[in-house]
C-alpha cells in the first residue's frame, strides 16, 4: 500500500470518496438480501450504521490518526470483516455475496495489491464465522429478481468510480514522474541543464559528428575572478550574476545550441554545426554584452569572461578529449589576461578571436 500526503492522509482521502459511495450502494444490495429474511432491528441498526455512517467515521479515524496510513489499513479490515459478515447474515445469497466479494476483493487488490487482497480475504473469512456463528445461516442458493436488479448499482457504478480513481491517480504520477525528471536535469539556480545532462548531450552530439563528418563546437565560460565578487558583493550578487548570465545564454543562442551549468561559476555550451570561427563571433560577442551589463543592486560591479572554444575534430576519439581541448582553450584564456575568447583547432595554430575575428 502506498504511504503519502502526510503519512497516509491522502490514501485516507481517496478513500473517504470510494467507500461512501462503495458501502452505499452495498447497503442497497444487502438490504434486498435481508428483508426477505426479516433480521432483528439491533441487524437493521447495524446494516444502517456500517452502510450510512461507517465512512465517515472511518475517516475522522484517519483523520486524527498519528499515523493515518495504519488507522486506513485497519478501515480497510473492518471493510473486509463486515463485508463477510454480512454474507453469512444473507444466508449466503449468490448474487449479493458474489457482488460482495469480487468488489472487496477489487478495493483490495486495487489499494494494496495481491498481499493485502490475502489479508482482506482472511479478514473476510473471519467476518464470515463471526456471522455464521451469530445467525446459524441457511444456505439459500436463489437470488430473487428483486436482489439482482438491487446489485446492478454496486456491479455497475463500483468499478466505474475505482477505474476513475485508479486513472487519476496514474495520470498525477505520470505528470509528476515528468516533473521530477525534468528537475533532475536541471540546475536550480541557474534553470539551465546541469553538469551530468549536460555531458549525456555532448556525448549525443559527439556521436552525431563522428556518424556525420559535420562540425559542431563546444565553449567553456567562466566568470572572470568570481571570488571576489562574491566577497566583495555578497553571494545573493553572486548568485544575480550567474543567473543573469544563463539569461543571456538562453537569449543569444540558437534553440538547436545546448546551454548547461558546467559546476560552480562555468557554464558550457554545445554549437552544433557551426564552424570554429563563426562560434567564436558568437562567444565572443555575448563576452562583450555581459561585460557591458549593469546590476541595479550593485552599480560598481563589472563582470568579464573568459571563454575557451573547440571544434570537433577527428582526432577526437573520445568526447573527453573534445572536452579537454575546449578547457585547454579556457586556461590559455585565463592565463593571457582573460576577459577573452580563445579558440583550439588541433588542425591550426591557436588564436585569440579578439584580434582575428
Ligand atoms: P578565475 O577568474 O580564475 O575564474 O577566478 P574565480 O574567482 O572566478 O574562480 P574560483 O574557482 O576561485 O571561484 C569560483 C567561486 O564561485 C568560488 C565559489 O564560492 C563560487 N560559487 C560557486 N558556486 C556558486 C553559487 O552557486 N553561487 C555563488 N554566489 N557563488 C558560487
Ligand atoms: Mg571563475
Amino acid at each position: 500500500m502506498e504511504k503519502t500526503g502526510g503519512k497516509g492522509l491522502s490514501l485516507a482521502r481517496r478513500l473517504y470518496t470510494s467507500r461512501i459511495l462503495g458501502i452505499a450502494l452495498g447497503l442497497v444490495c444487502v438490504s434486498a438480501a435481508m428483508y426477505p429474511l426479516d433480521p432483528a432491528p439491533w441487524v437493521w441498526g447495524l446494516m444502517l450504521f456500517n452502510g450510512l455512517l461507517w465512512p465517515h467515521l472511518a475517516y475522522q479515524l484517519a483523520r486524527r490518526a498519528k499515523v493515518p496510513y495504519h488507522a486506513e489499513y485497519r478501515n480497510l479490515l473492518i471493510d473486509s470483516f463486515l463485508g463477510g459478515f454480512w454474507i453469512a447474515a444473507m444466508q449466503f445469497n449468490p448474487l449479493p455475496s458474489a457482488t460482495t466479494v469480487s468488489m472487496m476483493a477489487m478495493n483490495n487488490v486495487a489499494i494494496g495489491g495481491p498481499r493485502f487482497l490475502l489479508v482482506g480475504t482472511a479478514a473476510q473469512l473471519l467476518g464470515m464465522g463471526v456471522g455464521v456463528l451469530i445467525f446459524s445461516p441457511a444456505f439459500i442458493p436463489a437470488t430473487s429478481a428483486l436482489q439482482l436488479y438491487a446489485c446492478l448499482p454496486l456491479l455497475c457504478l463500483y468499478p466505474l468510480a475505482l477505474g476513475w480513481i485508479c486513472f487519476r491517480q496514474a495520470h498525477t504520477l505520470g505528470r509528476q514522474k515528468r516533473e521530477l525528471l525534468a528537475l533532475s536535469r536541471t540546475d536550480s539556480l541557474t534553470g539551465l541543464l546541469n553538469h551530468g545532462t549536460w555531458k549525456d548531450q555532448l556525448e549525443v552530439e559527439f556521436q552525431r559528428c563522428k556518424r556525420q563528418q559535420k562540425g559542431g563546437a563546444i565553449a567553456l565560460i567562466d566568470i572572470d575572478h568570481f571570488k571576489a565578487i562574491n566577497d566583495t558583493y555578497g553571494h545573493v550578487a553572486g548568485d544575480i550574476v550567474l543567473r543573469q548570465l544563463s539569461k543571456m545564454l538562453k537569449q543569444n543562442l540558437r534553440a538547436t545550441d545546448v546551454a548547461g551549468r558546467y559546476g560552480g561559476d562555468e557554464f558550457c555550451v554545445i554549437l552544433p554545426d557551426l564552424p570554429l570561427n563563426r562560434a567564436a563571433t558568437v562567444m565572443d560577442a555575448l563576452r562583450d554584452r555581459f561585460s557591458t551589463l549593469g546590476y541595479e543592486q550593485s552599480p560598481a560591479l563589472e563582470v568579464s569572461l573568459s571563454i575557451g572554444l573547440a571544434a570537433f575534430n577527428s582526432d577526437h576519439t573520445d568526447a573527453t578529449l573534445w572536452l579537454n581541448d575546449a578547457d585547454q582553450a579556457l586556461y590559455e584564456a585565463k592565463t593571457t589576461g582573460r576577459n577573452r575568447v580563445i579558440c583550439c583547432d588541433c588542425d591550426w595554430p591557436r588564436h585569440e578571436v579578439t584580434d582575428s575575428v
